[in-house]
């Protein structure tokens, strides 16, 4: 369930008017629900209680200070793939003792950051990095807790550059070997603490079916591993998708949230329950995008339309810099108006002003004529959104709002031109 709806002919974000936000900020600008998020944690919480099972929500879903300061109040553990992440969350109030850090290529100096502070479970993607914690850990004379990511090569029906869990992603250690890679941690590695087993299959799974079958191929493996090594958690990583193509459409969120088609945070809970409880472990799961990916809808603004030969298209101020998902793995995301229309929709190729072919929000959808200056909301917007973008076109990276009730904050001031330039310098 998700906050944004239309009433009496207008968008809202909670009580809040979308258009308010943009004639008060300017567009482009991500909007999020204070509410969307944080029922979303606590569904998540509700769902999985039957488990003794912890939340570390993926921080690069989107990282907003406040937004993370606003979840750590709740007690969730984090997700990081990075010494910044890590940073980030303890510069908002997190805590380290309740993070797991992901990530294929570690470095030295972002090992010996996280051990520092304390860090819940370093988790592991090869031999070698395993070989290089030893060391560090070695070095400053501790022992690091450290999980494997097991991959289980099962295949998660969503696009390639998401899918993580097969043998032929980057990710992980193929499940054939991971066995004998927990007896050399053992045997060869003292500095190394052996506190769990991770994975991760991919993002945007709208199935539970791949989440099930990764969970029982790798069981019997956890439970070996809990007998022989005395592991405390399994995570079984995040991934849970969200609707992008049906978000708004029928302006009915009860309707939206029950499609029986679609992936719950219920649904979920109540496929893997039955597999985990008897194992008596802690549990782990990484959300990401189910908790933010919803609570948030970019404002952009119609600058002009072109009627070409094949297609119309609107143009906008928002490009892939703004959001890349369309350019980078075909994302989809609705478009609305926030002031309502009631004519009939055309089709038209929504596009920003990038000097790319790539640099598309939509093509061939069917939306409303909207018209220069009109304020658009991209839904759906709060994964992988503004955690994405870049300034590429010395274009400065966009404001973001948090709406909560009828009150409304910035947590991010539009970036200005200095700030793009603030680190450039001419050789002596
Ligand atoms: C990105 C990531 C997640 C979160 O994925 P979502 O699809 O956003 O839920 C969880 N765990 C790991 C290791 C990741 O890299």
């Amino acid at each position: 369930m998700h906050a944004f709806a239309y009433k009496n002919g207008t968008l809202y974000c909670e009580d809040t008017k979308l258009a308010d936000i943009a004639a008060a900020v300017g567009t482009p600008t991500f909007v999020y629900s204070k509410k969307t998020i944080l029922d979303d944690l606590a569904e998540f919480q509700q769902a999985l209680s039957p488990l003794d099972a912890h939340v570390a929500y993926a921080v690069k879903a989107c990282s907003n200070k406040a937004i993370l300061n606003m979840m750590a109040k709740t007690g969730v553990g984090f997700d990081i793939v990075s010494g910044g992440e890590l940073w980030r969350v303890i510069n908002a109030g997190g805590d380290p003792t309740q993070c797991t850090y992901a990530g294929v290529a570690k470095t030295e100096a972002e090992i010996r950051y996280a051990l520092e502070q304390g860090i819940y479970c370093i988790n592991c993607e090869s031999e070698n990095e395993l070989r290089a914690i030893d060391r560090i850990a070695g070095d400053m004379g501790i022992k690091a807790p450290v999980a494997v990511r097991v991959n289980p090569h099962v295949d998660a029906h969503t696009h390639k550059y998401i899918t993580t869990g097969t043998n032929e992603n980057k990710f992980g250690v193929d499940i054939t070997r991971i066995e004998e890679l927990y007896a050399t941690i053992a045997a060869e590695m003292p500095n190394l603490h052996i506190k769990g087993l991770q994975m991760h299959i991919g993002s945007q799974l709208t199935d539970v079916t791949p989440f099930v079958q990764a969970i029982e191929k790798v069981r019997p493996i956890v439970i070996k591993f809990k007998e022989l090594y005395h592991i405390e958690f399994w995570s079984i990583g995040g991934g849970i998708g969200i609707v992008y193509d049906g978000c708004l459409a029928s302006g009915q969120p009860e309707w939206w949230a029950e499609r029986p088609e679609q992936i719950t945070i219920r649904s979920y809970a109540e496929a893997i329950i039955p597999l985990l409880q008897p194992l008596g472990l802690k549990i782990l799961i990484e959300p990401g995008r189910r908790i933010v990916g919803n609570a948030a809808a970019m404002l952009t603004t119609c600058i002009y339309e072109k009627k070409g030969e094949a297609k119309t298209f609107k143009m906008i101020d928002a490009g892939m810099n703004d959001i890349i998902r369309p350019a980078l793995y075909e994302g989809y995301h609705e478009i609305w108006p926030v002031n309502e229309h009631s004519g009939d929709t055309i089709i038209a190729d929504i596009v920003g002003p990038i000097c790319e072919s790539g640099d598309f929000q939509a093509q061939n959808r069917a939306i409303a004529d909207v018209q220069p200056g009109e304020v658009l909301a991209e839904m759906s917007a709060g994964a992988y959104g503004f955690s994405m973008a870049s300034t590429y076109n010395s274009r400065p990276l966009a404001a973001e709002v948090l709406v909560d009730g009828d009150k409304w904050y910035i947590i991010r001031r539009r970036q200005t031109l200095e700030q793009i330039v603030e680190g450039e310098c001419l050789p002596e």
